[in-house]
């Protein structure tokens, strides 16, 4: 797909799910990557950070550390994410705080460090973990929708803001991804089995999203090949933002 030799990343939540099917794929294709994240234990020739988005001392000392090793920093995925389940009544206002925290301004606060190198590079791009969730008005996801709207606006507003610096900002939304995450939604079902097949079974592809499917357009976003491509939000959700099937 492309060549990310001599290009240096940095990778949010890069230890688990989305964020490290990410991070391997940049690492494969020949750039540097540093993990940051809470426990950040990856595989080599993944490096990992501790780091949390939700604390700016901690981004900023993480954001120093991961320049000094790799020498500068070309791509920042912003992909660290939590989620939260409820309508507009069932999370309290330290949830919300949280949540918001984490979802939108961690993506703020490590794009506030990283900018100074981002603007030294000459290929510089970042792509934002974004969410159909953003748009799709999913029931029970109140908080969690109205975070990830706020990444899709963010994106767009950070892409306006450095588009004359020459760094490209975009984000994807994936649809129901088979990561870690989903299986911990699953495990705490009655009958996960049951539960699982009935999530699949509402997808217009009658399967969830790899992990690797939206690493793979996380990658195209960052890489030289995308180089024209600024301000976007790439589905990757198996046709579930756009697809109106009829019931089955
Ligand atoms: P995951 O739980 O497997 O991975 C998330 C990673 O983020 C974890 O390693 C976690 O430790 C890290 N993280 C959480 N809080 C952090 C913090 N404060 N600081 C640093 N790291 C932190 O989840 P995933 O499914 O890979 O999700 C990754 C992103 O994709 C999230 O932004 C999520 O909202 C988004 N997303 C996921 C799905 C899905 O169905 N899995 C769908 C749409 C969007």
């Amino acid at each position: 797909m492309t060549d990310f030799a001599g290009l240096k990343a940095v990778v949010t939540g890069g230890a688990s799910g989305i964020g490290l099917a990410a991070a391997s794929l940049l690492a494969a294709r020949g750039a540097e990557v540093i993990v940051f994240d809470l426990k950040p234990d990856v595989p080599a020739p993944l490096r990992g950070i501790a780091a949390d988005v939700s604390d700016d001392a901690s981004v900023r000392d993480a954001v120093s550390a991961a320049a000094l090793q790799l020498g500068g920093i070309d791509i920042l995925i912003n992909n660290a994410g939590i989620g939260a389940q409820g309508t507009v009544a069932g999370n309290d206002d330290d949830e919300w705080h949280r949540v918001l925290d984490v979802n939108v301004v961690g993506i703020a606060r490590v794009t506030r460090a990283t900018l100074p190198y981002l603007r030294r590079s000459s290929a510089a791009a970042i792509v934002n973990t974004c969410s159909i969730a953003a748009t799709a008005g999913l029931p029970n996801r109140a908080l969690y929708s109205a975070s990830k709207g706020a990444v899709l606006a963010l994106t767009m507003a950070m892409a306006a803001d450095h588009v004359r610096e020459g760094i490209r900002v975009n984000c994807v939304n994936p649809g129901t991804a088979d990561t870690p995450w989903v299986g911990r939604l699953l495990d705490v079902a009655t009958d996960p089995a049951a539960e699982r097949a009935a999530l699949e079974a509402r997808q217009p592809m009658g399967r969830l999203v790899t992990a690797s499917e939206v690493a793979a357009a996380i990658a195209y976003l960052a890489s030289p090949l995308a180089g024209s491509t600024t301000g976007t939000a790439l589905a990757v959700d198996g046709g579930m933002q756009n697809l109106r099937l009829p019931a089955a």
